[in-house]
């Protein structure tokens, strides 16, 4: 498909995605791997060029950015080389050694950088597919209370769509998303999110799964993959409710569907990112049923059929606020009925 943010190649199925990977991030032979203290400046303002693989060590490509970024005045000659930012590989994944990295594999997000910065870092550094500048607090909607306001960081040149890889079983999903309206989750080791879904499946799979605050996708495209019939996705982010269509589709090798049919354009979504009563985003074909709807969970009983008695999964936020979060449940449960748990 095109990519939905710069109409360009950014989005490949996971098959391509995955038998590219084994050697994405290693070096030829004749890489050279020069390791930079990021504590400290830059004490010559220079880097290596790319490998004739045209491969570089992270850290060049670190000092490159940090060479333009001082050129252009985003840096002080006493500001460390990770004051560059932070980097994003796609995709990402656990990685056990840093990384030699092809051409358009990184994303860089910093508090530093300016619109000119990021154009010349976009195209001077070939390694880098897009440059975002973070703000304060988290992309997207922060909190489920009604009426929360939606934080965004910026694409300033490039473009921000990466992936990143989550084994489910003997299976890894693909999950894309577009970075500046998506905030970033490392899993943590183990992946005990995607344990719980598995718990709460069960096998045989249970009927009906639903993912009610899907973000990207991730624990709903998790249940699809272990069998069951029918998964829901909802969100009520534009942003989530439209790369959790896309990821059926990246990950659709995985799942007994003939299509996917996306309902909306991302762009016309962007005017009404916040919806309330579900809408739908995406329906597929086939043996398994997985639709993506845009909403609030809260209204979720206008589109799950009464005695239908779902899995529901809530991924929310602040899940430190114990009070808080056994009341929503109360609530999706009351509505929707069936059980409903917090990964
Ligand atoms: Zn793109
Ligand atoms: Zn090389």
């Amino acid at each position: 498909m095109d990519c939905p943010v710069c109409g360009g190649d950014c989005v490949t199925p996971a098959h391509e995605v995955l038998a590219a990977l084994p050697t994405r991030f290693l070096p030829c032979p004749s890489c050279r791997m020069q390791v930079l203290d990021k504590r400290v400046p830059l004490s010559v303002l220079d880097y290596p060029e790319p490998c004739s693989c045209k491969k570089r060590f992270i850290d060049g490509v670190f000092a490159h950015m940090y060479v333009i970024m001082r050129e252009e005045g985003n840096l002080t000659k006493d500001d460390p080389l990770i004051a560059v930012g932070s980097p994003l590989v796609h995709p990402g994944f656990a990685m056990v050694r840093p990384p030699f990295l092809p051409e358009k594999s990184l994303l860089l997000q910093s508090g530093k950088v300016t619109p000119k910065t990021a154009r010349r870092i976009v195209s001077e550094v070939p390694e880098v597919k897009g440059v975002v500048k973070t703000s304060p607090g988290i992309p997207g909607l922060a909190s489920h209370e009604p009426n929360t306001v939606a934080g965004s960081h910026t694409l300033l040149a490039g473009c921000d769509v990466r992936a990143d890889l989550i084994p489910i079983g003997k299976n890894t999903l693909v999950v894309y998303k577009q970075q500046s309206v998506i905030h970033i989750e490392f899993p943590r080791a183990g992946y005990p999110k995607i344990r719980s879904v598995a718990a709460r499946v069960g096998n045989p799979p249970v009927p009906l799964f639903v993912d009610a605050c899907a973000g990207p996708g991730t624990l709903g495209l998790a249940a699809a993959g272990l069998g069951v019939p029918h998964v829901v996705f909802n969100d009520a982010w534009y942003a989530a409710a439209y790369w959790s269509a896309v990821n059926i589709g990246v990950n659709r090798a995985l799942f007994g569907i003939d299509d996917v049919r996306i309902l909306a354009q991302y762009r016309d979504m962007i005017p009404r990112p916040v919806g309330r009563v579900p809408q739908k985003i995406a329906e597929t074909r086939g043996r398994q049923v997985l639709e993506v709807f845009q909403g609030d969970f809260r209204n979720l009983g206008t589109i799950i059929p009464q005695g239908a008695d779902p899995v529901t999964v809530l991924d929310v936020f602040g899940k430190q606020d114990r009070e808080a979060v056994a009341a929503l449940l109360r609530e999706v449960q009351h509505q929707i009925g069936g059980s409903v748990f917090v990964p």
